[in-house]
């Protein structure tokens, strides 16, 4: 019995930990779990850690979890030497990646794939540890792993601004490249009805102090968060604490709502009307319009009805209208086509209206999902978005 167990202890392969999400942006990076869940957990359209508690992780066992990574990348080097690669790692790492034997090995063949440059620390808000604690886990991280020159993670507005710009400067210092901050709004008595729980003149006292430190900074935007009752001020408010923070990056995601989520039930009792894909739109161009600052806008995500509308502030703003104006001057039909074509993912820009194979396969899923009509009702379409992330 003794041996046995001692034989599946040695084929267990090493693992560390990894928390649910990570930025689309932090795609190739390593995950390292600095912290648990949530410490807010409270807002009303997320739902990603509800029923879980935050925790801080002791520092000891997040350096184990280094160590584990660095464990499994040597690992791979042994087995690239060994298979007559010489110690290059593409090759080995594409083998783990199509087997691997668990998530973080996938973890760090990934990372080694697209070169083991960048780090990203889970989960929703590290900046909230002892800055001491974070910048020793930081230090360590790219000691351990010297290959890695850019380490990212999430924090909360409010969390920023309650830190000193000397502690932002001291974790720049260490390496922290880049904070993903989740915004949402700058408009307060829609924050307030999200119960985010900051004020956007802590979302800008936060963000400001990130560019002050010479961190860059990502800031998250979500479009149709307003509803039909606040898109306006959404709009315009977000747009003035965007150009007051002036970050590198304004991501955009659109809103998309499961039954874990708080705002679920007030959709459900009415309290909350959704806007349309097209509604969105002219939400998403009066945010453009306001918006003067020179950061970088990116539209990566699959639930944005034109991920076409990216560029770099002041300059590509034409260009980025003019992408809404095209949808905004089809027809009736063509715009309809356009929204099923989107949320079912058979059109990825604009352009693939003018592709006729995948028209007429747009064409047969209105004519489906209306059975036999030519509109497919927006529970439909939302249901179809909310298909992409669930
Ligand atoms: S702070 Fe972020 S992770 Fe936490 S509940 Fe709000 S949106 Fe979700």
């Amino acid at each position: 019995m003794k041996k046995m167990a001692l034989e599946e202890k040695t084929i267990i392969a090493p693992s560390f930990e990894l928390g649910p999400i990570r930025p689309p942006s932090e795609a190739y990076s390593l995950l390292i779990r600095a912290t648990r869940n949530c410490p807010w957990n409270r807002c009303k359209f997320c739902s990603t850690y509800k029923g879980k508690k935050f925790q801080l992780r002791p520092v000891e066992e997040i350096k184990q979890d280094i160590k584990t990574a660095k464990a499994i990348q040597d690992k791979i080097k042994e087995l690239s030497w060994k298979s007559g690669y010489g110690g290059g790692v593409k090759e080995i790492a594409l083998m783990v990646l199509n087997n691997p034997p668990n998530e973080a090995y996938y973890n760090v063949a990934l990372w080694l794939y697209a070169g083991g440059e960048s780090a990203f620390l889970q989960d929703a808000n590290c900046l909230i540890m002892r800055t001491g604690e974070l910048v020793e886990v930081i230090r360590f991280l790219k000691g351990t792993l010297p290959s890695i020159n850019r380490v990212t993670s999430y924090a909360r507005s409010k969390t920023a601004a309650k830190k000193k710009l000397d502690e932002l400067i001291e974790l720049k210092k260490a390496g922290l490249s880049r904070l993903h901050i989740g915004m949402e709004s700058g408009y307060d008595p829609l924050l307030q009805y999200i119960d985010k729980g900051v004020t956007a003149a802590e979302h800008v006292a936060g963000g400001r102090k990130v560019v002050e430190s010479g961190i860059s900074l990502c800031e998250y935007v979500v479009l149709g968060l307003g509803g039909r009752a606040m898109w306006r001020e959404h709009a315009t408010e977000t747009a003035k604490v965007l150009n007051e923070i002036d970050p590198d990056f304004i991501r955009v995601r659109t809103l998309t709502i499961n039954k874990r989520m708080p705002l679920y039930n007030e959709v459900e009792n009415g309290n909350f009307v959704r806007a349309t894909d097209e509604e969105i739109i002219e939400e998403e161009k009066l945010l453009i319009e306001h918006l003067e600052c020179h950061s970088n806008y990116v539209s990566d995500h699959i639930t944005n009805l034109l991920q076409e509308i990216e560029g770099k502030l002041p300059q590509d703003k034409e260009k980025m209208l003019a992408s809404i104006d095209r949808f905004q001057s089809l027809s009736p039909e063509e715009k309809h086509n356009f929204i099923v074509g989107r949320r079912t993912g058979i059109y990825s820009q604009l352009d693939d209206l003018y592709n006729l194979p995948k028209r007429e396969a747009v064409e047969q899923v209105i004519h489906k999902l209306s059975q036999g009509g030519n509109q497919v009702d927006e529970k439909t379409i939302y249901t179809l978005m909310e298909g992409f992330i669930s």
